[in-house]
């Protein structure tokens, strides 16, 4: 049920782009590719991927300062950024880090190393994409098989309120605002209303049943997911 991860190369030499697109696909991921900085930005603006690879010698803008850039903006500031760049220039690797990729990858480099460096990168940023059970107090969810208990009960959730809950399992005690839900559970916000995710938090609450006061809402912010049930208000107490 996983979608694959999005790779967006950003490469001006389409031998070298192409080599990198077919071997992705091959090697089950959904590869996009842009030749200049101005369809990059594009792209991200339409679908912001699970990792994007970037190539430092571009026409126009550099691979540097796109990375500068896209660390600065909110919604790409968590997308992992691998850098290729010419062999033996250390003082650009160094910059490149600097301003906050991920990591880098010395052309020409092997598909075995590019697959292995994506990998790691994608298991640093996004536990969720490893595919591993994940728990939250008596909450259970596991990608493998399908399935979410709740103190062992098992639940029946959508695939989107599936895919919504193991977002926030995985990233549990933080606000997420609707544009985040919207980037990181559905991948492609441009054609969604923001209203489109209440109505699924709103599903998600009535399958999780009493499990569901966990996802709370931040009014004016958005949603969280806490551990902890919160405790009965005291007019229900009793004395
Ligand atoms: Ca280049």
């Amino acid at each position: 049920m996983r979608s694959l991860p999005r790779v967006l190369i950003v490469e001006d030499e389409p031998a070298i782009a192409e080599l990198i697109a077919v071997n992705l696909r091959h090697n089950g991921f959904q590869p996009t590719w842009a030749l200049d900085s101005e369809t990059a930005q594009r792209e991200l603006d339409a679908v912001l991927p699970d990792v994007i690879l970037l190539d430092w010698m571009l026409p126009g803008e550099s691979g540097l300062s796109l990375a500068r850039k896209w660390r600065a903006d909110a919604r790409t500031r968590s997308v992992p950024i691998l850098m290729l760049t010419a062999r033996g220039d250390e003082a650009d690797r160094v910059a490149g880090l600097d301003v906050g990729a991920d990591d880098y990858i010395t052309k020409p480099f092997s598909t075995r190393e590019l697959l292995a460096r994506i990998r790691a990168v994608l298991r640093r940023r996004a536990p969720e994409q490893a595919g591993a059970s994940v728990t939250v107090g008596d909450l259970a969810l596991d990608p493998a098989t399908y399935r979410v208990s709740w103190m062992g009960q098992a639940l029946k959730l959508g695939p989107t309120e599936f895919k919504l809950l193991h977002y926030l399992m995985t990233h549990t005690e933080r606000v997420h605002s609707r544009a985040q839900l919207l980037d990181r559970v559905w991948g492609d916000h441009v054609f969604i209303e923001e209203r489109t995710v209440d109505v699924h938090i709103k599903r998600l609450r009535e399958a999780l049943g009493p499990a569901g006061a966990l996802v709370e809402t931040v009014r004016g912010a958005g949603y969280r997911l806490t551990a902890q049930l919160p405790t009965a208000s005291p007019a229900c107490s009793g004395g």
